[in-house]
């Protein structure tokens, strides 16, 4: 048996993942010409981008913003959320998930997560309905897109809004439609670690006129489509994008679809070499409506059950000792972070229980999505890698 890396064995692989961002010298041509144009503001790239993005996904429209989390906030504005609406959201997410909701007034209520797929749980969303739910926000976890088909007919029955937290779902497809207006709207974030990026950036796209310009609106300043440049119909903010960060972005796009499927191809590689292996439970999801995916990460459980005496966090040393990128991902579901346990919010989530989430904390492994932009045998590097940490198990017990 292989001595491990982490007790002085030879590691698995010692060439570095592809790093992230990926870019070329396109990217600088086209942050030259900004520059050297001297038109740095909100003109023709972040319009073009609007259009170029809003396509690709197969929304009608595209507003975009600094950010994700500016996208969640002006998605939720623009569905009129307010004082005194719920909004239900998973809490195993990224903390704008549910500080939007408190941001735009509204009070997030959590609903747990379904262990197969780390999404959100409809049953349990069902569970925690009240008179005063406006919206429910799915996000679709690491990429995997929640049911949008079961989401919209809830949303239809109960009158409520579904936004669809996005912000892992670039080039991810329902039924052959782009995630972000599957519902009536959806935010995305083009962070530094997202798989598309200008180191910041968000648009929300929506199918809905009337959303997409109460969106702008918000964005813009309260500024209105057929208003006058200092003339302002609501209370709105500044939120514009760059023309820099739109002409990134627009580079960026042109290999969105070809790094999303090498990601969809090396994730399935991935999955049927690690599928058998005793306590790793892999996000093992086939839906025919999900007709492509994201991955903005590789998602796994570690099962302790199955490796006596060694816990998640000591296997994950032993992964990145043999030379894989692997995480552990969130600590604690939203809810027990301390600003919902304090009492300013008006609300007390001191017993909020989502043991799903909980346990998905305890047991989740992630590798991020550059790992999977390498070649099959840089995918299959890091399946011998915990074949090689399985095998050793024992000796790895403390
Ligand atoms: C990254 C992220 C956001 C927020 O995006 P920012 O651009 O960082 O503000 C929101 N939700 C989820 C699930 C995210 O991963």
């Amino acid at each position: 048996m292989a001595q491990l890396a982490i007790h002085g064995g030879t590691p698995v692989r010692t060439a570095p993942y592809p790093g992230w961002p990926v870019f070329d010298e396109t990217e600088v041509q086209r942050v030259t010409e900004v520059l050297r144009s001297g038109a740095w503001w909100y003109g023709e790239n972040v319009a073009r981008f609007e259009e170029e993005y809003a396509a690709f996904q197969g929304a009608r429209y595209g507003v975009t913003c600094t950010n994700g989390t500016a996208a969640l906030e002006i998605a939720l504005q623009a569905c009129r959320v307010s004082q005194g609406d719920e909004v239900i959201v998973p809490p195993y997410t990224f903390i704008a998930t549910a500080s939007a909701v408190v941001r735009t007034g509204g009070t997030p209520v959590f609903a747990d997560i379904e262990l197969e797929t780390a999404n959100l749980d409809i049953e349990d969303v069902e569970a925690k309905l009240t008179d005063r739910t406006k919206a429910v926000l799915p996000v679709h976890f690491a990429g995997l897109p929640v049911d949008m088909d079961a989401y919209n007919a809830l949303g239809r029955e109960k009158g409520l809004a579904i936004i669809e937290d996005a912000c892992h779902s670039w080039g991810t497809q329902w039924k052959g439609k782009g995630a972000g207006a599957l519902g009536q709207c959806g935010a995305f974030s083009f962070q530094m670690s997202k798989n598309i990026t200008a180191g910041e950036g968000g648009i929300m796209l929506t199918d809905d006129e009337g959303i997409a310009d109460a969106a702008r609106s918000v964005t813009n300043c309260g500024r209105c489509k057929s208003g006058g440049w200092y003339e302002h119909t609501l209370i709105g903010t500044n939120l514009r994008m760059t023309e820099i960060q739109a002409a990134i972005l627009r580079v960026q796009l042109t290999r969105l679809e070809e790094q999303t499927i090498r990601r969809e191809e090396n994730a399935r590689r991935l999955d049927a070499r690690v599928r058998g292996i005793p306590g790793i439970r892999i996000i093992d999801w086939v839906d025919p409506r999900i007709t492509r995916r994201s991955y903005h990460m590789y998602s796994f459980r570690f099962t302790a059950e199955e490796w006596p005496g060694v816990s998640r966090d000591r296997f994950v040393a032993a992964m990145q000792a043999e030379g894989v990128p692997v995480g552990a991902g969130y600590p604690y579901p939203l809810y027990k972070n301390p600003v919902f346990q304090r009492p300013e919010l008006g609300r007390d989530y001191s017993d909020v229980s989502c043991p799903n989430a909980e346990r998905m904390c305890q047991e989740a492994c992630w590798i991020m999505h550059p790992a999977l932009l390498g070649s099959p045998e840089d995918t299959d590097d890091i399946a011998r890698a915990m074949e090689k940490v399985r095998d050793s198990a024992q000796a790895l017990a403390e």
